[in-house]
């Protein structure tokens, strides 16, 4: 696991981004050191699922440059899978293959994509199903398990493909009330062990107690970035102010 340091891993310097007309990310400058976990917050609409998703180039940015681990992104399918080798990402809803067991979810890109050997690949998985804490589910299919429990596979799937950087997009909020601390238990555990980590999230005691830095975003802009105790207890912009007391 990467140290925390000094040395950013992810840069994004005067990022613009247009859906057709509309100007979804103006100028957005952000740097995230190795290690670093941000929290990203803000109104629905203001552009975090953008910004997210530019990184492994889900989506294309059309201005300013990205650079992830020391890889400047451009279109080139050989760049971004080299980033995408990077960067594991964990959506609102699992995204997992229904037909596969946990286990094969979570071996079919190490054996397809990594070339691992399957004996490899299947201990590997089973070291990180025991990390988010259900190695019994290995051979279930994903719907046998809880909202809970499969977005706990979705997080190992990232971890076997030893991704260094964790992008996460609302990952409680498809989840019944009951299920979301298990899900965020299990990221506090890797942020404790220094990965580097973007959260797109609305648990703001999740923030409070995991993020090293918050960011809120409105219309497309970062407005305000605060370590987590100034950002929640003396925010400086109007629009933190009115979101904060909207959500809290
Ligand atoms: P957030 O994650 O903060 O809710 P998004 O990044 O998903 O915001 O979206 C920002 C804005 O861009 C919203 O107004 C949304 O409707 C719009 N948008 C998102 N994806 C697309 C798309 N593929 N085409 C057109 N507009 C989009
Ligand atoms: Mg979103």
């Amino acid at each position: 696991m990467t140290e925390k340091n000094n040395k950013p891993i992810i840069e994004m310097k005067g990022v613009h981004k247009w859906y057709g007309d509309f100007h979804v990310l103006k100028n957005i400058n952000l740097s995230v050191n190795k290690g670093e976990r941000i929290v990203i917050c803000g109104p629905s609409g203001s552009g975090k699922s953008t910004v997210i998703r530019c990184i492994n180039h889900l989506e294309e940015h059309q201005k300013g440059d990205i650079v992830v681990d020391g890889i400047p992104l451009t279109n080139d399918i050989k760049v971004v899978e080299a980033i995408r080798r990077e960067v594991g990402m964990v959506f609102q809803h699992f995204n997992l293959f229904p037909h596969l067991t946990v286990m094969q979810n979570l071996t079919l890109a190490p054996i397809w994509v990594s070339k691992k050997p399957k004996k490899e690949a299947e201990k590997t998985a089973m070291y990180f199903l025991e990390r988010v804490k259900i190695p019994e589910q290995a051979n279930k299919f994903p719907g046998q398990l809880s909202g809970g429990q499969q977005q706990r596979v979705a997080i190992a799937r990232s971890l076997c493909m030893e991704a260094k950087i964790m992008l996460f997009d609302e990952p409680t909020s498809a989840l019944d009330p009951e299920m979301i601390n298990e899900v965020l238990e299990t990221m506090k555990d890797l942020a404790e062990e220094g990965l580097t980590m973007l959260c797109v999230t609305h648990e703001m005691g999740f923030a409070r107690a995991v993020a090293d830095r918050v960011i809120f975003m409105d219309a497309g802009e970062i407005i305000e970035e605060n370590d987590p105790i100034n950002f929640f207890d003396n925010p400086q912009n109007e629009r933190t102010q009115k979101f904060l007391s909207q959500i809290n």
